[in-house]
């Protein structure tokens, strides 16, 4: 069957919905969504269609449907749990020359009703001719998250200019040239930011041909600890929409799979004992980038406001007249604690939590130790493995109990994840036991005795040999850990006809 699509407007039209269950309801809120004017027919309604009912809303009629009623409507649809009612109303509708939409039933329909994302003024939506409806909400699924909530502005503005456009730009290719540049550049940027009047002036400005407005702009992206499950849909827009990527050595390959294909990937790792000298490179290379016009991410591991000099990247970003935005990432700290089963704060065992680094001996010799070594708060230390004595023989001088727990989280969220637990007294030397290595985070205070119980990701905690973890602890451990992150990776691969396992398969995953 091939279907032609069709966008109806519905607004102050008449339809009429047989039925008044759940299924009815959700029928009735999209046409109302739509401005229709809605009577439904069923001798029952939920609470929620009686309501609107008494509001006004709609209205409604108790008894058996009468042929008559079509004679004022201008769609049908019918959704009651009868298959013979439901047969009636389509043949009448039929008659009448009607599109009729009988739910679940593709052969008895002259309409379908599409899966949509909804970014009005802009409407996409989506059919399979009702052979593989999971499959049209699949796609669905990955589209809404692609798709910017700022896009239906964007149409707006565009609908705006569009008279002006026209007659600034009579040939084809120029209008689509600006278009582009209206769709992918500092506008749509602007509208991401909810600056709408900027907004406009700039695209003003664009519509007047004002060469100033020819630079890029650069997305501070956090790419989060690994895991391409954690990236947020922002981040994952930016992604698509790249033209270059600069990005971090601990940005995992996972992560850039999802980019734009033909995005120009850089990396700009640092070496340690070398920042200065590549944090200058990575400033020139974002302005050269954005000053050649093209849309710069900079892709840093975790969050880039958290240990990630995402602060200095953008004052120099200011400095230079380049335009910005910053797309949070969820930092080592909240990946490594949630993906080892460790609260950082808990009712009973810790109030606050704190994020510090110590990675060498000037960031050692700022911190207030007296303070770190209070009891019952979190402390969440991204750091180099090396570290680890100089900490706790710092922390025990300033009074911190030996037998503070502590879970020292390698390769956070990823698959080689591993889990250190112990006392404080003991930490570096179970580290080295362990061979731990970068990137490492350590969560030290009450919190961490949870690990060993609480843990659900990857291999189960290396704990002390004596440590007992109780009934909850060993049933926990006995289940294969659930990757529904891997769910998540198949509905974000770009190529949404490319998926890595069959459509099938993915739908069976899905809730
Ligand atoms: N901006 C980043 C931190 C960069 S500093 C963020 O918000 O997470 C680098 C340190 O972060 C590493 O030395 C390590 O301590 C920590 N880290 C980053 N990713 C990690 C991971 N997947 N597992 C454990 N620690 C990690």
């Amino acid at each position: 069957m091939r279907l032609y699509p069709l966008f109806a407007d519905l607004s102050r039209r008449a339809v009429l919905v047989v039925g008044g269950g759940l299924v009815a309801e959700r029928k009735v809120a999209a046409l109302l969504h739509a401005g229709a004017q809605v009577t439904v027919n069923a001798p029952e309604l939920t609470p929620a269609l009686r309501r609107w009912v008494e509001q006004g809303t709609i209205a409604h009629r108790a008894e058996a449907f009468r042929e008559a009623w079509l004679d004022r409507v201008w769609l049908v649809v019918a959704a009651t749990s009868d298959r013979a009612t439901n047969a009636l109303v389509a043949e009448m509708a039929g008659l009448r020359r009607l599109f009729v939409n009988v739910v679940d039933d593709a052969r008895l329909s002259s309409f379908h009703v599409p899966a949509v994302i909804d970014r009005a003024p802009l409407t996409i939506a989506i059919s399979s001719g009702g052979h593989a409806p999971m499959l049209s909400r699949l796609l669905r699924e990955r589209l809404e998250a692609l798709l910017d909530d700022s896009l239906g502005a964007l149409a707006g503005l565009a609908a705006r200019l569009r008279p002006r456009v026209r007659l600034r730009f009579p040939a084809a290719a120029a209008r689509r040239r600006f278009y582009e540049r209206l769709f992918a550049g500092p506008v749509a940027s602007l509208l991401r930011q909810g600056r709408q009047r900027e907004a406009r002036i700039a695209a003003e400005r664009e519509l007047a041909g004002d060469p100033s407005f020819d630079t890029g702009t650069v997305v501070l992206v956090g790419a989060g600890p690994g895991d391409p499950g954690l990236l947020t849909l922002r981040g994952l827009r930016a992604l698509n929409e790249a033209d270059v990527i600069l990005h971090d050595r601990l940005v995992s390959a996972e992560v850039l799979a999802l980019a734009r294909r033909d995005a120009e990937r850089i990396e700009v790792g640092k070496q340690a004992g070398n920042h200065r000298a590549t944090q200058e490179q990575i400033h020139r290379l974002m302005l050269e980038h954005a000053q050649a016009g093209r849309r710069v991410v900079r892709l840093k591991g975790g969050d880039p406001f958290v240990f990630g000099r995402g602060g200095e990247e953008l004052e120099f970003l200011r400095a230079h007249g380049i335009g910005y935005e910053v797309v949070p990432g969820i930092t080592a700290a909240l990946a490594c604690a949630a993906y080892a089963g460790v609260p950082l704060t808990h009712r009973d065992h810790a109030q606050s939590v704190r994020l510090l680094t110590a990675h060498c001996q000037s960031s050692q010799d700022t911190l207030d130790w007296a303070a770190l070594a209070q009891e019952r708060q979190t402390l969440a230390v991204y750091m180099g493995v090396g570290e680890l004595a100089t900490l706790q023989a710092r922390l025990l001088e300033h009074g911190r109990s030996p037998a503070t727990p502590f879970a020292l989280v390698e390769n956070g969220s990823r698959r080689g994840q591993r889990v250190v637990t112990g006392a404080l007294a003991e930490l570096a030397g179970r580290a080295t036991v362990h061979a731990v290595r970068s990137p490492a985070l350590l969560i030290l205070g009450e919190v961490a005795a949870l690990a060993p119980t609480l843990a659900w990701f990857g291999v189960p905690p290396l704990g002390a040999a004596a440590h007992d973890t109780g009934d909850a602890g060993r049933a926990a451990r006995a289940r294969p850990a659930a990757r529904p992150d891997d769910v998540l990776a198949a509905l974000h691969r770009p190529d949404p006809f490319a998926p890595a396992r069959s459509p099938a398969s993915i739908a069976g995953a899905l809730p």
